[in-house]
């Protein structure tokens, strides 16, 4: 897989992918993270990549030029698969989303920022909008990072033991459940025995049982 994420802020992007399961997956050359600052495709003396909105009113907008030549330059680089636009109003990040783009290839991600991005380029230069939740956040990169974790643990061989992908919340319509760890006791409080019983298929049909009350508690929908 690779991913080119497409944003004014390059420097928000920094962290997200270089530590532990991210970073992993590029070393293994299972993934391919490219960041490019949009400025670097102004033509505009100052290197400005927003301007006022048309028609008044507050704040900025980005213009569609330095996306436009970003995304004709990727393109012209490889095929992309996608290229998403993180938008509030997108269609919501889901993990049967996150599954589904796990098995394309080539991503162009585009962060906006401000107001959000010129009309014309969500008509126009798009395939797809996705957004991480009914809530709206400063910019796209935290989105773009919430998007691309969650496809790239998918790919096999990003995570270590591949069956944990699996028994993750959501995977099988069940939300997952509980985890210990040592200490058996602490403070009193104890694992349930049928953990440390060593017996595989009681540990089994006891977690199944839990999955389902915690789904019927927490996300009665999914059921
Ligand atoms: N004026 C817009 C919000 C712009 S927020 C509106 O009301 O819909 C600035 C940028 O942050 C957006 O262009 C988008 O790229 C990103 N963004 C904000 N909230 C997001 C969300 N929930 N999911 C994905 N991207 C989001």
């Amino acid at each position: 897989m690779r991913i080119d994420i497409i944003t004014c802020l390059p420097k928000l992007l920094e962290s997200p992918f270089s530590d532990s399961i991210l970073k992993r997956a590029q070393e293994k050359k299972l993934v391919e993270v490219a960041i490019h600052d949009l400025r670097a495709y102004s033509l505009d003396k100052h290197k400005s990549t927003d301007d006022y909105a048309f028609g008044g009113g507050a704040g900025m907008v980005m213009g569609i030029e330095p996306i436009h030549r970003c995304i004709s330059f990727l393109q012209s680089e490889r095929q992309y698969d996608e290229v998403i636009y993180l938008s509030p109003d997108g269609e919501l990040l889901t993990q049967a989303l996150a599954n589904q783009l796990s098995l394309k290839k080539n991503f162009i991600l585009l962060c906006g920022h401000y107001k959000g991005v010129d009309e014309r380029v969500r008509e126009h230069l798009i395939t797809r909008e996705v957004s991480i939740g009914d809530y709206v956040l400063s910019g796209g990169e935290l989105a773009a990072a919430v998007v691309s974790d969650a496809m790239i643990r998918l790919i096999p061989g990003v995570l270590n033991d591949e069956s944990s992908a699996l028994t993750d919340s959501f995977q099988d319509g069940l939300v997952a459940p509980p985890v210990y760890t040592r200490p058996a006791e602490y403070n009193g409080w104890k694992v349930p025995d049928v953990l440390l019983s060593g017996h595989e298929a009681k540990i089994n049909e006891w977690r199944h049982e839990e999955s389902v009350k915690r789904t019927k508690e927490r996300r009665p929908k999914l059921l």
